[in-house]
């Protein structure tokens, strides 16, 4: 790890915290991160030598393995033709064709660069299509580094113990009122209160930012009739569900169509690119048809395109299934020893926690009662026998379709022998 810890320190120099994304920084489990010289399949390795079996997959965002082919010749061949525009291509009709087709919701769809940018201009058409001004969100649920969201927020916000963030008006923040996830009583009471105000709730359908903590059932049914009774929008941000769970997401898979949904990750194929789209009517409001503006230079960005079309043509009813099966593997593999050291273990497809705590979590609150100095020294285990977790317990694990045979063993043997290292 030596030439890891050097580029540390001279990162440290010139980029706060030494990371352009804080959770990166391995605060939550003490040492310093391994800086990664390239991947491949399921596999990444550091500039020290080391290989790792990749349970991150980049947050969800790689799911048909690393510097997978087609997807890396799609988006050469793009580059060699030019890297942008700023103009349209055929290519983005294309992928907004595929995006219209498998997820239910969506009619039309506007593509960005990232998810904060999905969640962000979501929030605005929801306030600027209902004239509301407040939202509602869920403890423990991220959707990215902006201001109106940036409230009770999980994943890094939670990692480092942020309520907030400073730099937020208070009279902004004030307008996002914050309820526990699966908690429909919780959501009807703020409902009562504010109802004629709220513009949106906006929710993780399978939440993955407080650790991987799936609806309970009839949840999503609950939130999506609360809304339609006081004509609020519901939001499903898909970011990270979205392509992952299912070919047309969480939605899909539980049968509950939101208004609006913001996509990210999976859908650029490990580029920036991300999306937000819904019931046309909605999407009819954003410039330059309608009054509500939203716009960037490298939307649609003819490079991430090519490589989301390529991932997303690769996504078929067998890399489910593959999906599916090593995630069953390994929680077979994991359930025993969870058993035996008291921990809980939550999954939906290939998205993944284990909790440091004996019940698998319904809320924030019950995952932010986990063992997180456990959940450290069983991550420094598992990165010491050659498996790369998501550095924080408040993270899902995600991985790749590829990932079967030798690597799946791989993948358990290592998480399980790190279940034994924490005796
Ligand atoms: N929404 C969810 C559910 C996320 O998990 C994330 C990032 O992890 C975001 C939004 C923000 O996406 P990005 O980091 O691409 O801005």
């Amino acid at each position: 790890m030596d030439r890891s810890r050097r580029l540390m320190e001279r990162a440290q120099a010139v980029i706060p915290g030494g990371v352009n994304s804080p959770v990166r920084a391995f605060r939550a489990v003490g040492g310093h991160p391994p800086f990664i010289a390239r991947a491949e399949r399921n596999h990444i390795y550091d500039v020290d030598g080391f290989a790792y079996v990749d349970l991150v997959s980049s947050w969800g965002a790689i799911i048909a393995g690393h510097a997978n082919r087609k997807v890396v010749e799609a988006a050469a061949e793009a580059a060699i033709r030019g890297s942008t525009y700023g103009a349209p291509t055929e290519g983005e009709v294309a992928l907004a064709e595929t995006i219209v087709a498998r997820v239910p919701s969506i009619e039309q769809v506007r593509l960005v660069s990232s998810g904060t940018e999905a969640t962000l201009h979501a929030i605005r058409l929801a306030r600027a299509a209902t004239g509301r001004d407040l939202i509602v969100k869920i403890d423990g649920c991220y959707h990215g580094a902006h201001d109106s969201l940036l409230v009770g927020a999980g994943s890094g916000v939670a990692t480092f113990g942020i309520p907030g963030s400073p730099g937020v008006p208070a009279p902004l923040a004030g307008l996002t009122l914050v309820v526990p996830f699966n908690d429909a009583q919780a959501m009807a009471d703020v409902f009562a209160v504010h109802g004629d105000a709220i513009a949106a709730v906006i929710l993780e359908p399978i939440a993955g930012n407080m650790g991987c903590i799936p609806p309970q059932p009839g949840y999503l049914e609950a939130v999506r009739s609360i809304t339609q009774r006081y004509g609020s929008l519901l939001i499903f941000d898909e970011v990270m569900t979205g392509f992952r769970v299912a070919p047309g997401g969480a939605q899909a898979l539980y049968g509950v169509t939101p208004d609006l949904t913001c996509l990210g990750k999976v859908v650029g194929g490990g580029f920036p690119l991300a999306a937000f789209g819904g019931r046309a009517d909605l999407m009819q409001r954003l410039a330059p048809v309608g009054p509500v503006y939203q716009g960037g230079t490298l939307s649609g960005n003819p490079v991430a395109v090519a490589a989301g079309r390529a991932t997303l043509e690769q996504l078929d009813g067998m890399a489910y299934l593959a999906l599916e099966a090593a995630g069953q593997a390994i929680e077979e593999a994991l359930l025993p020893a969870c058993a035996y050291h008291g921990l809980s273990f939550s999954r939906v497809g290939s998205m993944f926690t284990l909790f440091f705590r004996p019940d698998a979590p319904r809320n924030f609150a019950e995952a932010k009662e986990s063992d997180t100095a456990l959940f450290a020294t069983y991550f420094q285990a598992a990165l010491s026998g050659g498996v790369y977790l998501p550095c924080s317990q408040f993270e899902a694990s995600f991985f790749s379709m590829t990932l079967q045979g030798d690597d799946l063993e791989d993948a358990i043997d290592g998480l399980c022998a790190a279940l034994v290292a924490i005796d």
